[in-house]
């Protein structure tokens, strides 16, 4: 098929089933076909193009795009045209894949469930009363109901792998610096990792090698070939790879359901070949409080340039207002309850006097969890647990208890603060509720490869 066929037949599917699942923000089918002609030609001149060529790709609403609105899913940032494109957004067009439209998300990424939208939320396609994961909602979700066979996410503390897990499809965090910042509309600096979703392992392979690569424009993108991720996708086989299960996942507060599913998936790596032991993590107990220490620490310095000056709404600018002033009114409309608390947490845990106490402690956590992933890759090539603690919850479940909303990410945040590779890939559905389940393996830094090797032998 032509690419302009594909990209219609994807628009049509958008057009059926977005007023349920409300997966995108920003759509125009005139621009999505004039992408589709330009790559048709340039395979019609004899361009080499590669395998993406011409594939449709829904894209996350915090990369910036030329072309279309940025909103991070902010009230701040509606009617923004970002002056240019995002690395990971100008290698997905060399690459010829064609970008349907702009993803819903939690504001600024901050969230587990797409409920943070100032934008509405989306629904999980699955179970339309449920949350599609967050704060990558509306591209799990776009993937998940065909509206897009690739999607782009972030993962700061499991925004990719948590909405892949409970859409039933596959999303990988990339080791953090392997995947461009420039163009990402900052969350958290030392955490915020682009990375891919699809419907198989493969394409999730091949979606991270067309975007992600060392990059100047990046200080600190690592300046190392990306993992060979598409030949272990091919390669998809566990024998004699030694995989740990983490201890401390698993038990009460989980789901049976999940651990069920889980066992199988470790049965199944035992059944192909793996070697598989228990592993020890102590520090991970304490990932998620340091977490929620430095993600708002970082975010409230990100969202400082938010002054009402340089981008966006602009409040009560009627000439009678000091500049203090305008900035604090578009900082009140602008930012939602959820990047309020956030930079509340952060300027409180960052002030002078409280800094060893909060900041410190949570950096030496960091630290920690960092040494008991070392000590861990010395004795396995991977480790696996449940990717989230449940499947889906019902929408409006969380959205008034932050603190149960934070623990979707309980598994997930560890690779985070310790900046390596991580990915979710389905395995099977939870008997309770008929929904999916996640796995999720873990491999050392720039151990990207392995997580495709072992998810593609495993994945359902
Ligand atoms: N749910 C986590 C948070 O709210 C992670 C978000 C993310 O990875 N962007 O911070």
């Amino acid at each position: 098929a032509s690419a302009v066929e594909v990209a219609q037949a994807h628009l049509d599917r958008i057009a059926e089933v977005e007023p349920k699942v409300h997966a995108f923000l920003h759509v125009d089918p005139d621009a999505v076909l004039a992408q589709a002609r330009a790559v048709d030609g340039r395979r019609a001149a004899g361009e080499p193009l590669g395998p993406l060529a011409g594939v449709p790709i829904a894209h996350k609403d915090v990369f910036t795009t030329a072309d279309m609105p940025t909103t991070a899913g902010s009230k701040i940032l509606e009617g923004w045209r970002p002056p240019y494109d995002a690395t990971v957004t100008r290698r997905l067009r060399e690459a010829g894949l064609v970008i349907l439209g702009k993803t819903n998300l939690d504001e600024f990424a901050m969230g587990s469930s797409t409920e943070n939208s100032a934008y509405g939320p989306t629904h999980n396609p699955w179970d339309l009363t449920r949350i599609p994961g967050g704060s990558s909602g509306g591209a799990s979700a776009s993937v998940a109901a065909y509206e897009a066979p690739l999607s782009t996410g972030t993962d700061t503390g499991g925004s990719i792998r948590q909405p892949a897990a409970v859409t039933g499809i596959v999303g990988m965090k990339p080791t953090y610096g392997g995947s461009s910042r420039y163009g990402l509309i900052a969350f958290a600096s030392s955490l915020d990792t682009p990375g891919p979703f699809a419907r198989n392992v493969l394409d999730a392979a091949l979606l991270h090698e067309a975007f992600s690569g060392h990059d100047p424009m990046d200080s600190t993108s690592i300046a190392q070939p990306v993992p060979p991720v598409v030949e272990a996708a091919r390669q998809a086989s566990v024998d004699g790879l030694r995989v740990g299960v983490v201890k401390e996942f698993g038990g009460d507060g989980y789901q049976p359901g999940v651990l069920a599913r889980f066992q199988e998936a470790v049965d199944l790596l035992e059944s192909l070949g793996a070697k598989v032991v228990e592993v020890s993590c102590p520090s991970f107990t304490y990932a998620l409080p340091a977490y929620y220490l430095i993600a708002p620490s970082e975010c409230s310095s990100n969202l400082a340039r938010f002054d009402a000056m340089r981008y966006g709404l602009r409040v009560g600018d009627d000439g009678t207002r000091s500049a203090e002033e305008v900035m604090a009114l578009t900082r009140a409309a602008g930012f939602g309850p959820e990047v309020k608390r956030r930079i509340m947490l952060g300027t409180y845990a960052l002030s002078s006097g409280y800094y060893d106490a909060y900041y410190g402690s949570a950096q030496k956590v960091r630290t920690l969890i960092s040494r008991d992933f070392d000590a861990a890759f010395h004795q396995v090539d991977v480790l696996v647990s449940p990717t989230t603690p449940t499947t889906a919850f019902p929408i409006g479940e969380r959205a008034d208890d932050p603190m149960a909303m934070y623990l979707a990410d309980l598994c997930t945040i560890p690779s985070n603060l310790a900046g390596n590779a991580a990915i979710s890939v389905p395995c099977g559905r939870a008997d309770e509720d008929g929904l999916p389940v996640g796995l999720q393996i873990m491999a050392p830094v720039l151990g990207d490869d392995r997580c495709y090797r072992v998810g593609a032998a495993v994945e359902k």
